[in-house]
């Protein structure tokens, strides 16, 4: 079920690079109280306060407006014990503001938080699971990986700048991680990786995210060559090449219509 609280003000407990294009935000206090739990890979909106904003007149503008920048991320951990929540943040520079505030962020510093939604996968009922994802995505498979049973078999790939984006994730054993270099965010290798490959006997479920045109692409090959139920396949734009989050999810709405 979702939160059903309109937001949280949260504050950062601390902010690192995870890998050289990855941030992790680790947020942590009272405000947290009553997250719920087992919602990593669920997604969230990010409420932004504007550069050198105050606590006091940010917490005025998310309670009375004018509403602040949004942008969409994904619960990576919660940890009720210590009332701490991890965010990943892919590093693609100062002109996204949910990226520039990542990259600036440290302890004290705050912003608003709505959701968590449901997580994506939430039943594993597959032969062969098929994932695929690109920085943005490593969010939402790492934890769909660390959820799955620790007998599923299938392939992750993962699309990452450089060998030291590399992540440990706890996968089961009979999922091969394959992590693909692309030195440049606007070329992917898993559309390409995934028309490939032998196509698995039985039932087929996957979790697949990243850049709208690769997306585009594999949501052609998935669903209408290879006729996967859209039940079994999570597979969503999260950002596009050129465009604003806000515009990029109007051009989703329109092409879903
Ligand atoms: C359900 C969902 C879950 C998501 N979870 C995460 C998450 O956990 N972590 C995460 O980092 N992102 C995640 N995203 C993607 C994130 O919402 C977008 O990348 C968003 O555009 C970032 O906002 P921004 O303010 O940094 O950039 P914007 O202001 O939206 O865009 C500014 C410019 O940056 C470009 N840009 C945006 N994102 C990227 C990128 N990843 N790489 C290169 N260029 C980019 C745009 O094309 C645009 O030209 C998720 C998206 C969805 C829909």
């Amino acid at each position: 079920m979702t939160d059903k609280r309109r937001h949280r003000l949260l504050t950062v407990a601390r902010a690192w690079h995870l890998t050289p294009g990855m941030i992790r935000v680790t947020f942590a206090g009272k405000a947290l109280e009553g997250f719920p739990e087992d919602r990593e890979g669920a997604n969230c909106k990010l409420l932004l306060p504007e550069p050198g904003e105050t606590h006091n007149a940010f917490a005025e503008r998310l309670n009375n407006g004018p509403p602040p920048v949004r942008r969409t991320y994904t619960v990576r951990h919660f940890r009720p014990e210590l009332l701490e929540l991890d965010i990943d943040f892919v590093d693609h520079g100062d002109t996204g503001p949910a990226s520039a505030w990542a990259r600036a962020a440290k302890p004290g510093d705050f912003l608003g938080f709505a959701g968590p939604g449901p997580v994506k996968v939430a039943a594993f009922g597959a032969d062969f699971y098929l994932l695929a994802a690109d920085m943005s995505a490593i969010p939402v498979v790492a934890a769909t990986l660390e959820a799955m049973p620790r007998d599923a078999r299938g392939l992750a790939l993962f699309d990452v700048p450089s060998d030291r984006d590399i992540q440990q994730i706890a996968a089961p054993d009979g999922v091969e991680l394959r992590w693909l270099i692309q030195r440049d965010a606007h070329h992917s290798a898993q559309a390409a990786a995934i028309r490939a490959m032998d196509w698995p006997a039985g039932r087929v479920q996957t979790c697949i995210a990243g850049e709208h045109g690769t997306i585009r692409d594999l949501k052609d090959y998935l669903i209408g060559t290879r006729q996967l139920p859209k039940g079994d396949a999570y597979i969503s734009g999260y950002w596009k090449i050129g465009l604003v989050e806000d515009d990029h999810q109007a051009l989703k709405r329109s092409e879903a219509a």
